[in-house]
């Protein structure tokens, strides 16, 4: 197949699932240059893939808003190391994929152009922040799509999706060209309708970058591990993932997985980490005061959309700019970092939050350390909520995240994948693995994949 053609599908089924609303720019005109270019060069290892951005990592041919006011209409003068390299491996950059504005959420209802609507029922949120990103693999508009992770971004929409989401160790893929968030968290993560599908992107884009002072200096992601079973690998269950009040189809799903596993030939045992419950807390302080920090650059000055206050100052300029240009999760964040940093409050919540992030690490650290190779758990605690059903209480959302933040907050590898249905909605199960593990858990994942339907219904 010509790349040509599968550019002419691609915008065939952007076009019919417009209503999804999980694009914010493509171009017709872009994808079919892209693609005569494509195909007058020689095939690389991405050749004939589609993908999707998230618009909160710079492009040079499309906008880059972050789903935000206050950056309409922006584009960037380059572009992210990121989509560079899945240029120069042969993908065909189809679209900007909506999020929740900034890349803050779980729901992508919190985007400035309109939510994302989950694609097997509208009613439903497809998750978030990279909900555009998901939607538009789970709607089979492209194979793999971009993502950012500071806290489950990927994870979390992938599983109510039913599409795989790999978030790779931090440091693992270079952060240039990525919209500041949460800084010592954020991580550029692939989509995938297959565990393949998402593994070859994150290959193609993974390696240190001098760009980015904190990837790790290593040459690209090999998928060198070609197991067949599971033979020799301890998968363990955190006990705290597991709670009484677990959704009883995410239950079910994580059962028939954990199932699989074993036949698989893995041992299979309990552990615990005891700090998980700190993650979310922690979280919800180490983010918003990173997120404070950055996002103090949307000045009116240098980026985007510039409002003048009435007094005509500079400050009436910043407080006209920011206060119409950010949504109310956004200032939500800048209010909670700004407080939690400030003299007085640094050491009580600061410090702490930075503390308990530490004991989080620690309990991977030591579960890893005591022989566990891999820890399985559930993506989410419950399958996708309906729009609406979370959004005036901002801690119910936060604790959508309870299952991925903790991982986010050690910075180790960690992914989601489909494993059945409940009541016909996907259901999400996790794979973390140690620092620089995430070939063995793509590999397991791999076998997962192929030892499971994803869309039986498990219960
Ligand atoms: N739900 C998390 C938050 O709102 C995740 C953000 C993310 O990973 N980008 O912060």
């Amino acid at each position: 197949m010509t790349i040509h053609s599968v550019a002419r599908e691609t915008i065939a089924r952007l076009q019919a699932t417009a209503s999804l609303n999980a694009t914010l720019a493509w171009s017709e005109e872009a994808i079919t240059r892209q693609a005569a270019e494509l195909d007058a060069t020689p095939a690389g290892p991405l050749s004939g893939m589609a993908i999707a951005i998230k618009d909160n990592i710079v492009t040079k041919d499309l906008p880059t808003t972050c789903a935000s006011r206050i950056l309409e209409g922006y584009v960037s003068p380059f572009e992210a190391t990121a989509v560079t390299r899945l240029r120069t491996a042969g993908a065909l950059l189809a679209c900007k994929a909506n999020l929740d504005e900034f890349a803050m959420g779980s729901s992508t209802e919190h985007s400035a152009y309109g939510r994302v609507l989950h694609p097997l029922d509208p009613e439903r949120v497809p998750g978030g922040s990279s909900g555009g990103s998901a939607a538009l693999v789970a709607a089979g508009v492209v194979p793999a799509a971009l993502g950012s992770e500071t806290g489950g971004s990927v994870r979390q929409p992938a599983a109510f999706c039913g599409v795989v989401g790999i978030k790779p160790g931090y440091g693992r893929v270079s952060r240039s060209g990525l919209v500041a968030f949460g800084s010592s968290l954020d991580c550029i993560s692939p989509f995938g309708a297959t565990v393949d599908d998402a593994a070859r992107v994150l290959a193609a884009m993974s390696g240190a970058d001098p760009l980015d002072a904190t990837t790790h200096a290593l040459p690209p992601l090999e998928l060198a591990d070609a197991r067949t079973d599971l033979k020799g690998l301890t998968i363990g269950l955190p006990r705290e993932y597991f709670p009484a009040d677990l959704d009883p189809g995410i239950r079910a799903g994580c059962d028939r997985a954990i199932a699989a596993l074993r036949d698989l030939g893995a041992h299979v045992r309990e552990v615990s980490l005891p700090n998980t419950g700190a993650a979310v807390p922690a979280y919800y302080i180490v983010n918003p005061a990173e997120a404070a920090a950055n996002l103090a650059r949307y000045d009116g000055v240098r980026y985007g959309v510039r409002h003048v206050g009435p007094e005509g100052d500079l400050r009436a300029l910043y407080r006209a700019t920011r206060g119409r240009g950010f949504g109310a999760e956004v200032r939500r964040r800048i209010l909670v970092g700004t407080f939690a940093l400030s003299a007085g409050y640094a050491d009580r919540y600061y410090a702490r939050a930075q503390a308990a992030r530490r004991m989080v690490a620690a309990d991977f650290a030591q579960a890893f350390a005591d022989g566990i190779d891999l820890l399985f758990t559930p993506t989410t605690p419950t399958p996708a909520f309906r729009a609406g059903e979370k959004l005036d209480d901002p801690v119910q959302m936060y604790l959508a995240d309870v299952f991925v933040c903790p991982s986010s907050l050690a910075g180790v590898p960690a992914m989601s994948q489909p494993i059945g249905r409940s009541e016909g909605l996907p259901l999400g199960g996790q794979l973390i693995a140690p620092h620089l593990g995430e070939a063995t858990m793509i590999a397991a994942a791999r076998l997962l994949e192929a030892a499971l339907d994803p869309v039986a219904e498990v219960r």
